[in-house]
């Protein structure tokens, strides 16, 4: 397996930060510093060190989670219930970490894993990652709504939201399709139309879904599942 693969399945650092760490001298096979992050290395028996100390081979996990209101993303709080709570015992809560947030508020899908290259990809604005999300609103939506923010509406931050897709379920209801993930992004945009928001389910994550999950449950994927 080459180096850079065997470190980043080791999930010492993201892929594109691994090739510097290589060339700047921090790693070594069987002792001797290897800046070729190329190197055909034989997992089961090379010695592999990062920063002196021999990271842990681990096998990526992957679970989509169709989650309910009430929990907040985070794996510990000391006040608030939080989406570990509702991890199986069976999945060690230090071992994974959901891919993004959603509002304590807000339903549907969200993704846990131990791949910090994926979450790094899924995340990254540039990757345009599609979510798609139901809304029920508190006021009919106006053909004229729908255009501001189809083109990009403005927050109340001042940030001008990026365009997005719009279907309209019922009058006070729609689908709404955004390639980035700002605080609160879909409850501002609606707020930029003087409307809000009254009940949010992420439904789409990439082209991960829920359709079969139960609310607050759980379900492992494959890293073949998710197509980015
Ligand atoms: N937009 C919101 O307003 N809340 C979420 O939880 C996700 C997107």
């Amino acid at each position: 397996m080459r180096l850079e693969k065997y470190l980043v399945l080791c999930g010492v650092l993201s892929r594109r930060k691994i090739k510097k760490a290589i060339l700047e001298g921090r790693v070594t096979v069987n002792g001797a510093t290897e800046i070729d992050d190329s190197k055909d290395i034989d997992e089961d028996n090379d010695i592999i060190t990062f920063d002196g100390k021999i990271p842990k081979f681990k096998s990526l996990k992957y679970y989509i989670m169709n989650k309910p209101a009430g929990y907040i993303t985070a794996m510990e709080d000391k006040n608030k219930k939080t989406v570990a709570d509702l991890l199986p015992k069976y999945i060690d809560k230090n071992s994974v970490f959901p891919v993004g947030r959603l509002d304590k508020d807000t339903e549907g899908v969200l993704l846990f894993t131990n791949d910090g290259q994926l979450s790094y990809n899924m995340a990254y604005p540039d990757k345009k990652l599609e979510k798609i999300y139901f809304a029920e609103l508190d006021r009919d939506i106006s053909e004229s709504d729908i255009k501001k923010l189809e083109t990009g509406v403005v927050l109340d931050t001042g940030y001008k939201a990026l365009p997005c897709k719009v279907e309209v379920v019922s009058k006070k209801a729609i689908n709404i399709t955004v390639v980035e993930g700002k605080y609160h992004q879909i409850k501002k945009m609606l707020k930029a139309v003087n409307n809000k928001v009254v009940y949010l389910k992420r439904i789409q994550f990439g082209n991960l879904k829920v359709d079969d999950i139960e609310l607050g449950e759980i379900k492992e994927i494959m890293r073949e599942d998710i197509l980015i």
